[in-house]
């Protein structure tokens, strides 16, 4: 999981969890690092990659947010993240040449922007409201991407796996964490205090 993280996002995913749970810790006000309402919905739609870099950069960031999370060295190869993304554009012109290679690649990059900005931009911006937090849930962005449209759900139990609440919020990124768990590769991880 980590290794297809690194590889189709070009991210290393202990700095994806800081930013993430920085953004968890101060949603929508002072130290969030991105905020339609602060940085404007058009820019986070834009550019939301370039702000997450930006906070990745902060060597306080990652240090103070993933403090549980232990080094076990895979993290120094995930740090060189042009590997990663040359390794996947190197997957896609094998399997399809590198002309189809790489519209398939450009495609996959373009999709990837969209739906992570769409969470960070227009999840924070329209959608329903079921809890009293900042986030919204957009139902047709849930299809997307694995039920993270389901926003405000997650951030009123950002512990959760489960983003559904109701039994027609589709929810695929838990049908997926189900099966595992039947399978006996997925246990319930211990609740941890998140960046004190
Ligand atoms: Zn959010
Ligand atoms: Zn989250």
């Amino acid at each position: 999981m980590r290794a297809l993280i690194w590889m189709t996002t070009g991210i290393e995913p202990r700095q994806w969890a800081a930013v993430h749970r920085k953004h968890h810790k101060f949603s929508d006000a002072e130290g969030d690092p991105h905020v339609p309402y602060v940085h404007g919905i058009g820019q986070i739609q834009l550019l939301n990659y370039s702000y997450c870099r930006r906070e990745t950069a902060n060597p306080d960031t990652v240090a103070r947010f993933t403090r549980d999370v232990a080094d076990d060295g895979w993290h120094r190869l995930f740090s060189r993240t042009w590997l990663g993304m040359v390794l996947f554009a190197g997957f896609f012109v094998a399997a399809f040449g590198p002309l189809l290679g790489a519209i398939a690649l450009a495609a996959h990059m373009l999709l990837y922007l969209f739906q992570n900005s769409s969470i960070n931009g227009a999840a924070h911006w329209i959608g329903y409201q079921r809890f009293a937090n900042s986030a919204r849930n957009i139902w047709l962005l849930a299809l997307l991407t694995a039920g993270e449209g389901l926003h405000n759900n997650h951030h009123e139990f950002p512990g959760s796996s489960r983003f559904a609440q109701r039994w027609w919020e589709i929810d695929p990124g838990w049908y997926t964490i189900a099966i595992l768990r039947r399978l006996g590769l997925a246990q319930p991880a211990p609740s941890v205090a998140i960046g004190d």
